[in-house]
């Protein structure tokens, strides 16, 4: 028998985190008051083969996050063959060039940040008869380096997917600055959902998922905590 030099491409040990991260999720929605199939694991996959996805497929995960539309497009073709029903989230920026086939490739892109993407989106759409839901980021820490809308733009941004572009604006995500609390970011996002009428609520990563799920989101994106350490 032959064990992986690299303990985490060891497919019980992603297994193991997997269902750990699934227990996590369920017992941080009961203590909210929540019901546990109202948060949503996206299993953020970016740089991991397809042998280190695997046994969370095994597992039933069916929910996915890339950051690279060409990786994506690389990777999960293939595993898509075999799963059909599989649900990929783009979660990393998208320069309006490969609005084309993000379109063609992913079911969620929640990176949507500016009206040139929007227009490019909106026609890709019409095009290939494809709507992947759209969800809209937000620079909570409104932070030069970092993609998203800032938060006193946001209600005119998505007047202006709506009403300009047709675009059917479903809910926000936003990615907190490292070095806060992240509640505070958390606590905003919501607020503003609320105000734009929008459900969903992508918010939360391997360090703070539990702290997002108090907080409302919808959507966790876990990718540490299940497959490990990014090379
Ligand atoms: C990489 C990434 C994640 C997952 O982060 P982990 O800390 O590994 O859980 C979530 N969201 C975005 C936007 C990411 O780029």
């Amino acid at each position: 028998m032959t064990v992986s030099a690299n303990p985490t491409f060891d497919p019980a040990a992603i297994a193991a985190r997997y269902a750990e991260v699934r227990e996590q999720i369920d017992r941080a929605a009961r203590d909210a008051d929540r019901d546990p199939h109202s948060v949503s694991l996206v299993a953020v996959s970016k740089l991991f083969p397809a042998e280190a996805i695997a046994p969370v497929l095994a597992a039933g995960q069916r929910v996915f996050g890339e950051n690279y539309v060409q990786e994506a497009k690389a990777k999960w073709p293939a595993l898509r063959e075999a799963n059909a029903d599989v649900e990929l989230h783009l979660i990393g920026p998208l320069q309006s060039n490969k609005a084309k086939e993000a379109v063609a490739l992913f079911d969620v892109i929640e990176t949507l940040d500016r009206e040139s993407l929007a227009k490019e989106l909106a026609r890709e759409i019409q095009k290939q008869g494809r709507s992947p839901k759209l969800l809209v980021q937000v620079n909570t820490g409104e932070e030069p380096q970092k993609g998203g809308v800032a938060p006193a733009q946001v209600n005119a941004f998505i007047s202006l997917c709506r009403q300009s572009y047709s675009l059917a604006i479903e809910g926000l995500m936003c990615i907190p600055p490292a070095e806060q609390p992240p509640s505070p970011h958390f606590a905003l996002l919501n607020t503003i959902a609320k105000r734009n009428g929008l459900k969903l609520l992508s918010m939360g990563m391997s360090a703070d998922f539990e702290q997002a799920i108090m907080l409302g989101a919808t959507h966790v994106r876990v990718g540490t905590a299940i497959f490990g350490h990014r090379g």
